[in-house]
């Protein structure tokens, strides 16, 4: 299919091409739109057949639900089917718009197929203006999975999404870099203790401090657990490369000794690496993602990419400390390397 593309500057946003998207939404079509976390793949979160187009654009299994996107207060109250919690008014009040997805008793207006047949819907309020105009405008709330082609590394630059949704989609609005760089926090609130049920730009740490006692949920940490959110069970993120992770003290040497010897063997070895550590590795095909968590977390995605770009048979990643947004990027790794970890 045909694929326009309009490139908006966040300074001086070019208003008819968002209605022009919004028009796309409002007709069922399919539009890929910025947010502050990755880009993401939207439809009218209120028509069964548009959400088709998206699981189809993408190749995401059916049972993998959406998350939906809204702009204002009353188009959260039409999709949900239970009135507000104190819980829901305290984390909406300190994090939207923002990266905290809730989930919440849907209401009859969403379709089965945004929940993947649950009866729960996951929502939020997205912080980035181009995506907040789109919903605005197309008077609709909007589910939207991240821009990649299932089981790929999420969408963090415009190139991402040209090359993963180009001719598959309506229409693709790009603008700059996403800022955060991993998905929204999942959070089920619906028991006494809330849960964590995927971790991601919003951390633990700022939640305990609105909620107090948070867990996460047990089935993301582990290989071989459930996880209680049906998309958190898939391979994702997968680079093409096989993907190690390293964890412990003087990883550097390890990973050296270890890449020593595949390139022996004649692989083409890819090392994901901090700035803190990158010279250790002169010689070699490095990638840092930086020097901070929050640099982590924006450049994580990219670095996938880039391996795939380079052609590397082998990646060896530093693992981060699983706190604050280390927790969400290596949430990430993990399932990038599909938990093949060595510790030592
Ligand atoms: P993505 O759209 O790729 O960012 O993934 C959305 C994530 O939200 C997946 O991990 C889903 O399993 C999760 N999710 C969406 N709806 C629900 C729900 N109703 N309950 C639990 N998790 C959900
Ligand atoms: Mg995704």
């Amino acid at each position: 299919m045909e694929t326009l593309i309009h490139n908006l500057n966040i300074n001086d946003l070019d208003m008819n091409a968002i209605d022009e998207g919004a028009a796309i939404i409002r007709k069922g079509g399919t539009v890929v739109f910025p947010t502050e976390t990755v880009y993401g793949l939207g439809a009218n979160a209120l028509a069964e057949t548009s959400v088709n187009r998206i699981f189809h654009a993408k190749g995401r299994p059916s049972d993998n639900p959406l998350i939906v996107h809204v702009s204002n207060h009353d188009m959260l109250l039409f999709c949900i089917g239970e009135p507000l919690s104190e819980k829901a008014k305290k984390l909406i009040k300190s994090f939207w718009p923002g990266p905290l997805t809730i989930v919440f008793k849907k209401s009859k207006y969403i379709p089965d197929n945004v929940t993947g047949g649950l009866d729960t819907v996951a929502i939020r309020m997205p912080n980035n203006k181009v995506a907040l105009e789109l919903i605005e405008r197309s008077m609709v709330p909007i589910a939207a999975p991240s821009a990649n082609i299932s089981g790929k590394p999420s969408p963090t630059a415009p190139e991402h999404v040209i090359s993963d949704m180009g001719g598959k989609v309506d229409m693709i609005l790009l603008c700059s870099d996403t800022v955060v760089g991993v998905e929204s926090t999942v959070i089920d609130i619906s028991g006494e203790i809330p849960i964590i049920l995927r971790p991601g730009g919003v951390t633990k740490e700022d939640l305990e401090i609105v909620l107090g006692e948070v867990n996460i949920d047990p089935g993301i940490i582990e290989k071989n657990a459930s996880p209680k959110s049906p998309g958190m069970k898939y391979t994702h993120y997968a680079p093409d490369a096989q993907m190690v992770i390293i964890k412990g003290k003087n990883i550097s040497s390890k990973i050296l000794q270890m890449a020593g010897a595949d390139i022996r063997q004649g692989l083409r070895v890819g090392i994901l690496t901090i700035d803190a550590n990158k010279d250790k590795y002169k010689g070699l095909t490095v990638i840092s993602i930086g020097g901070s968590d929050e640099e982590a977390a924006h450049n994580f995605f990219n670095a996938l990419r880039e391996f795939d770009k380079i052609g590397v048979d082998k990646i060896y990643a530093e693992a981060l400390k699983e706190e604050y947004l280390g927790l969400a990027v290596m949430n990430r790794m993990k399932k990038a390397a599909g938990f093949n970890i060595i510790e030592i």
